[in-house]
């Protein structure tokens, strides 16, 4: 999988494509390439054996033209500056994408969290927002979960956060309901995630109804995306998770695996359907594919192999630049990370407005906010597509680079 330099390589290729595609200059070319500031932090931490551990934790702030700056925060072994500062520049095209007040941010922590216990989970998050609180804000930057942290670890950053700089929800995105969470969060990446793949699947004339749809990862993207997919009535004959992976031709059983799932955490156990890789999935023959786990899951080594007859990232950089070329030499259309999993950001920031108002919206109201935002993005990028003759992705890059550009040019300070 590629990490460390290869992260932000990628991610700055798809970068010069769009650029390229909107006759981007070369100053403003580097400024919009560069990060706006770049934080990393020791942090200590007791583990239950006694023994102090000392973690490396980051935050990358790619850019704050349009707004605020707003991200996920990881915790997985491989997390290294590269990669947080390829996911904040990715932020930054997201948010401007969907036309977000928002600039883009990542952070991390590198470690080990199924390793870990939840008191030194508890532990590290708090340390960290301590030693890194400082360059957050309400109105600077505002952290959200991504790969193994979640409502939990939300929580006890806004706690933490708020016994340093006094009572701020807003700081944080994806809380739980009762510390100001919006309703809808937790799904709205897997729905934006579906709602993309609806409109997708219907341009390229796959019925969604009874398609064949395969999906590596079922955390919170993932599980969401399968459900509300195999409520549009698509036949989830494939899922994955770091414990291995279920196949089943004629679709597997909903909600129960998903019930299964969120109830262990895993979907190992559940004891219907037949095991496969996570090799084999992204291989099989299927009508959609979504990658909801890792970064790089498509390389050069498998997109030959892909079968598919769409991609939906659904995670990050799921696809590699060289694998994206194969594809497209194969005629498989990706829908883009930067437009597919943007309904985690739409939501997050309508819990940030909700918390600046102090007010609560209904879940109805969130979820058809999103669907407004979500089809109107997607629109727009296929009317870009298809006027100047450019893949889904160079279009959405190209979409949001000219917006980030007029941005950083009207307000200028160079
Ligand atoms: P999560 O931690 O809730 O779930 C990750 C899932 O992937 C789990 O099922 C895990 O078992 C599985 N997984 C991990 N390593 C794997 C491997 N090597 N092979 C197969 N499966 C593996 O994380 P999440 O929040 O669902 O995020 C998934 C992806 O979506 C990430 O790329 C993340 O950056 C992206 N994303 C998340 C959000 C969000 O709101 N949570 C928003 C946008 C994008």
């Amino acid at each position: 999988m590629p990490h460390g330099l290869d992260n932000y390589e990628n991610t700055n290729r798809l970068f010069d494509q769009g650029a390229d595609a909107v006759g981007l200059d070369e100053d403003l070319r580097r400024l919009l390439k560069t990060p706006f500031r770049e934080v990393r932090v020791e942090v200590p931490v007791r583990m239950s054996s006694g023994r102090i551990e000392v973690f490396l934790g980051y935050r990358v702030q790619h850019s704050g033209a349009r707004g605020p700056m707003k991200g996920g925060l990881r915790y997985h072994p491989e997390v290294d500056l590269d990669e947080v500062r390829s996911l904040a520049a990715l932020m930054t095209w997201k948010t401007a994408l969907l036309d977000l007040p928002y600039g883009g941010a990542k952070g991390g922590i590198t470690c080990d969290p199924l390793q870990m216990t939840e008191e030194e989970l508890e532990r590290m998050t708090r340390r960290f927002t301590a030693r890194i609180g400082l360059a957050w804000g309400l109105h600077r930057d505002i952290p959200a979960p991504d790969l193994n942290t979640d409502a939990r670890v939300m929580a006890w950053i806004m706690d933490e956060y708020s016994q340093h700089f006094g009572y701020t929800p807003g700081i944080v995105t994806g809380k739980p309901l009762a510390l100001g969470g919006s309703p809808g969060r937790e799904a709205a990446t897997g729905r934006g995630v579906s709602i993309a793949t609806r409109e997708a699947a219907r341009d390229l004339g796959i019925e969604l109804k009874g398609a064949r749809v395969a999906i590596q990862g079922f955390g919170q993207v993932g599980s969401h995306a399968a459900r509300l997919l195999h409520g549009m009535g698509a036949c989830i004959v494939a899922v994955s998770d770091l414990s291995g992976g279920l196949f089943a031709g004629d679709g597997l059983p909903f909600p129960d695996l998903y019930e299964h799932a969120r109830e262990r955490r895993a979907i190992q156990g559940f004891g219907r359907g037949e095991s496969i890789s996570n090799a084999d999935l992204l291989t099989l023959d299927c009508d959609i594919l979504i990658p909801a786990a890792l970064g790089g899951a498509i390389t050069e080594e498998n997109a030959r192999q892909v079968r598919a007859s769409m991609i939906v990232e659904a995670a990050n950089s799921p696809v590699t630049t060289i694998a994206d070329a194969i594809l497209a030499e194969r005629g498989i259309p990706v829908v883009p990370d930067i437009l597919a999993n943007a309904g985690g950001v739409t939501v997050s920031y309508f819990e940030w407005v909700q918390n600046i108002q102090a007010l609560t919206w209904e879940e109805e109201e969130v979820n058809a906010r999103l669907e407004r935002m979500m089809t109107r993005a997607y629109r727009s990028v296929v009317e870009r597509m298809r006027s100047h003759d450019l893949s889904m992705r160079t279009a959405a890059f190209a979409l949001a680079i000219e917006r980030v550009a007029e941005t950083e040019t009207l307000r200028g300070g160079f």
